[in-house]
């Protein structure tokens, strides 16, 4: 990448807020030699070492939660509460594998011929982090807190138009103890991208972002013969039965497809709803819809801010665009706008033929497409027609139902009676093009670990 400036730009009324001198090659090289370095020593730690490291940074995450999520609303433009939300969320990922990290690390005994064989767990060094802006503390924690753990050290590389709250994030670990080298912010346009993954001292890499990116990713990684994760883009179907709480599934409807000013791989996108209540939903949604106040994120009462950049906006303008000549129905109010800044109004597609970007492509921002369906099997038999599984959701009461969702919806997850949503807990990731591998849990912490196969004989 040049040596030019790179800027961080508020969505909410263009204005630069801050530039960063990105890092020159020997900036690059230092940092990488720094990683490999303090791995030698972070594999060592032991592990309650490492777990009180995590909660002094949770303990820093809560402290300076609102200054952090007030950087995060300047650069990318979501509304400050929910910013607040996620930095605070970032803590109890932090949490989660300090109080059973050691616990997922266990040897696995397993009984063989041999006087004793097991599976060790070991670290295998340096992991690049490739991140997107939409939750730009969240998706780096989900990666740092079970790597940290785990003994890997990480380098970050953040989408430019978040690089206040890189650092911040680098900060957080900086002041929690961590020694330094465990994790670094390089600030790295994409370009520098494939130099680090094919470095020798890096061992493997991990992406969250569009389908361009992984394939990129994926395939540099796999010519330098390294493990990657992806985690892509989504188009998540949410289907309502006539068995449903038509009051909650509509609220979560609403939530699912706008908080994070509908920025969020996990949303809702295509809503599928059985003809027998899908007018009633359909009123009730629109209504929703609405009433949705769309402004300035830094106040309290804003559901929708601005998108994260202008180009975000026109790209999403131009796929309902196209989604209404190809034959969708406008349902929502026209709105009058803020004015300069990346602003949408929130709005609902009804019946967009197959072939739009309502029913191929991945809409990122505060846009529901919604369609009526005959039964079940019409939902399933559409939803699966998309090329993404990332997320799915149904409403219904009806045991058979259920199962017959969970057992066909082509998803990494499918959530009853609720809204997708992602949890420490719960293992969290993708199939087709939404991606492979799984992030949180105790899969989260195995993704970049040798398990060691050691027999004794
Ligand atoms: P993006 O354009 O792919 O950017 C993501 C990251 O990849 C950024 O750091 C970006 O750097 C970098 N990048 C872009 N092109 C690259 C390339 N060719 N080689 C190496 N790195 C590259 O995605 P985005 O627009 O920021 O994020 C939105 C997408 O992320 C959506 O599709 C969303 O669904 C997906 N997402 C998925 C999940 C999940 O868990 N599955 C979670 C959140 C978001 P620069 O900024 O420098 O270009």
């Amino acid at each position: 990448m040049p040596d030019t400036q790179v800027q961080s730009i508020n969505p909410a009324n263009g204005e630069v807020i801050e530039s960063f001198t990105p890092l020159n090659a020997s900036g690059i090289e230092s940092a990488l030699d720094k990683a490999a370095d303090r791995f030698l020593s972070w594999r060592n730690v032991p592990l309650a070492e490492r777990a009180e490291l995590l909660n002094s940074a949770a303990d820093i995450l809560e402290a300076k939660a609102s200054e952090y999520a007030r950087d995060i609303t300047l650069e990318m433009g979501k509304p400050l509460a929910q910013a607040e939300g996620e930095v605070k969320k970032c803590a109890t990922a932090c949490r989660h594998y300090a109080e059973h990290g050691a616990s997922y690390l266990q040897d696995e005994t397993i009984r063989t011929d041999a006087h004793r064989a097991f599976v060790r767990h070991l670290p295998m060094g340096p992991v690049l982090a490739v991140m997107p802006w939409n939750f730009p503390f969240w998706q780096v924690f989900r990666f740092a807190a079970p790597g940290l753990m785990a003994g890997n050290v990480g380098l970050l590389k953040h989408a430019s138009n978040v690089w206040r709250s890189a650092l911040n994030i680098e900060d957080v670990f900086r002041r929690a103890g961590f020694p330094d080298g465990c994790f670094q912010t390089l600030l790295i346009g994409s370009s520098d991208v494939e130099g680090v993954i094919r470095d020798n001292r890096v061992k493997a890499v991990t992406l969250t972002g569009s389908g361009p990116a992984g394939r990129s990713v994926a395939a540099i990684a796999g010519d330098s013969i390294k493990p990657s994760l992806l985690e892509l883009g989504g188009s998540d179907a949410f289907i309502v039965m006539p068995s449903a709480d038509l009051d909650k599934a509509v609220k979560t409807a609403v939530t699912a497809r706008t908080q994070n000013s509908g920025q969020s791989c996990i949303a809702a996108k295509r809503f599928f709803v059985h003809a027998d209540i899908h007018a009633e939903f359909s009123k009730r949604f629109v209504a929703a819809f609405d009433a949705l106040e769309v402004g300035d994120p830094m106040k309290d009462s804003t559901d929708v801010g601005p998108l994260a950049t202008l180009q975000i906006r026109d790209e999403l303008a131009d796929q309902v665009d196209r989604s209404l000549k190809g034959g969708a129905e406008s349902l929502t109010k026209d709105r009058t706008l803020p004015g300069k800044g990346a602003w949408i109004a929130p709005q609902i597609l009804a019946e967009a033929h197959s072939g739009t970007p309502s029913t191929d492509e991945e809409m990122f921002g505060p846009v529901a497409n919604l369609w009526k369906v005959s039964s079940l099997d019409d939902a399933i038999a559409r939803a699966n027609r998309s090329v993404f599984g990332l997320g799915s959701t149904l409403f219904s009461k009806e045991e058979a139902e259920i199962d017959k969702a969970v057992n066909e919806l082509e998803a990494g997850a499918t959530f009853i009676n609720s809204m997708v949503a992602s949890d420490p807990r719960l293992p969290f990731g993708g199939i087709k093009q939404s991606g492979y591998g799984r992030e949180l849990a105790a899969d989260g912490l195995h993704a970049f670990m040798n398990r060691k196969t050691v027999s004794v004989a």
